[in-house]
């Protein structure tokens, strides 16, 4: 048995890994690699091998940089199996066919302004013909992928639908439990269910995002999303948030929700300016089997992420009516780094009012504008124009979707507990001072690391 790291590895994006067992080859997720354009483009086209060597793709969570390149080898002629939980399928139909938008859509602008053509990865065509490939799998319920190949998702609670994937292997008189963990999520996040650590593995491939940070404890988040909102209210001001469009969304709404419940934020009206936030959110309300049931709003409201404040707004020309409305409001928009969306709109419109608040409730890259607000920079610009930034800044970092070092740590430490003979931890998914920093955590710890490097391989 052999596994090739072909992609996240010694990098957060790019998310696939290689598992050939007897012959045959099965990739754990084919994600879109972000960053540096060029860069990034130039790796989207690579293939992680050829496609008829591909005998099936298994996908952790429906997040671009894990599902975003499976269209492009389907485009490129792979025609078989898609696993992944009935939640991921169907958040994937709608992030798959928002990234070929928008993939049509740059290529088309770049080719308006005269700048070198790019052909987008894949089309809406290809987003099509991967979601009929498509297979949900309940949490829990093993499925053979491959002769010699049985799989089993557990909950890995960082996006609705998101999974760790078990992988109980057979070759000859060799037997592998391998594990990928995915992106493991935060215990305590509104709405879905905490992290679920696996066990009894033998090899685990492991994400190390955060192996390098504490978030802060996300008790507090929710409060202080209250003090923010009666304190703007309060100066008559908006509340602008960039939000991801998946996940975020609904977790602010959820925490919006519970707040009114609870009397602790004034009747003002909450607007999701974002067609893909409105289209994720109706996935959420089709699968309340996900839902964390020991939340007690959970268990005691029906609908809620559609309350009466809240109004979805998918029509351009009522996104734009919200700049001449008058009052206090919360604004929740993508894209989450401000890079594009409609955010930019409420931000040209807005950031310049010091009764306003921009809160930022994401994790911010560098040399992105919401990065700029997050630095407090006093002047910033949006859509080529410079404004000074007014506006109150806050920063919520507790709904992270992402576990942090301590909680990356305690469900490693949970499945080893539950293995006897766990040999390797890969780790991958990490900026290098993240993965270097974790690697000594769990080396201190006894446990025996590598990280891979794009293109390695590893017999198991
Ligand atoms: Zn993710
Ligand atoms: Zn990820």
């Amino acid at each position: 048995m052999e596994l090739t790291f072909a992609g996240a590895a010694g990098e957060v994006t790019g998310s696939c890994h290689l598992l050939r067992v007897s012959g045959r080859t099965i990739a754990l997720d084919c994600g879109m690699f972000q960053g540096r354009r060029a860069e990034a483009a130039l790796k989207n086209r690579e293939l992680p091998l050829p496609v008829d060597e591909l005998d099936a793709v298994v996908l952790s969570h429906a997040h671009i940089d894990h599902a975003g390149r499976i269209p492009f080898l389907v485009r490129s002629g792979f025609a078989k199996t898609v696993w992944a939980t009935p939640a991921t399928r169907d958040l994937s139909a709608y992030m798959l066919a928002d990234s070929a938008h928008i993939q049509v859509k740059d290529a088309e602008f770049l080719a308006r302004h005269g700048k070198q053509a790019i052909q987008p990865l894949y089309e809406m065509r290809d987003v099509t013909r991967t979601m009929s490939e498509m297979i949900g799998v309940p949490y829990g319920k093993a499925f053979t992928v491959i002769p010699g190949v049985e799989a089993t998702f557990v909950d890995a609670g960082h996006i609705l639908g998101s999974a760790s994937v078990i992988l109980d292997c057979v070759e000859g008189s060799l037997t592998r439990r391998i594990v990928f963990s995915g992106d493991i999520g935060r215990g305590g996040l509104p709405i879905i269910r905490d992290p679920q650590p696996p066990s009894n593995a033998d090899v685990v491939i492991m994400e190390s995002t955060y192996g390098n940070r504490d978030h802060a404890p996300i008790e507090d988040a929710r409060g202080r999303l209250g003090e923010i909102v009666r304190e703007t209210a309060a100066r008559g001001g908006r509340i602008l948030i960039p939000s991801f469009a998946v996940g975020r969304t609904q977790e602010l709404l959820y925490d919006l929700h519970a707040l009114v419940r609870a009397g602790a934020i004034p009747h003002i009206p909450i607007f999701v300016d974002s067609p893909l936030a409105i289209d994720a959110t109706s996935v959420f309300q089709l699968h309340p089997d996900a839902f964390d049931h020991t939340e007690e709003m959970v268990q005691q409201v029906r609908e809620l992420f559609r309350f009466d404040l809240v109004h979805f707004t998918r029509d351009v020309s009522e996104s734009k009516a919200l700049n001449s409305t008058q009052g206090p409001m919360v604004i929740i928009a993508a894209s989450g780094m401000a890079e594009s969306g409609r955010i930019l709109h409420h931000l040209a419109h807005g950031a310049s009012d010091p009764r306003n608040t921009i809160l930022i409730v994401g994790f911010q890259a560098e040399h992105t504008l919401g990065r700029r607000i997050v630095e407090r920079q006093p002047v910033i610009k949006v859509f080529g124009d410079e404004m000074p930034l007014r506006a109150q800044v806050e920063v919520l970092n507790g709904y992270s979707a992402h576990a942090d070092r301590r909680e990356l740590a305690q469900w490693i430490g949970r499945v080893r507990a539950t293995s006897s003979s766990l040999k390797q931890v890969y780790l991958v998914h990490g900026e290098p001072d993240a993965q270097s920093a974790f690697s000594e955590i769990l080396r201190a710890d006894g446990f025996s690391v590598t990280v891979p490097a794009r293109g390695d391989r590893a017999n198991i």
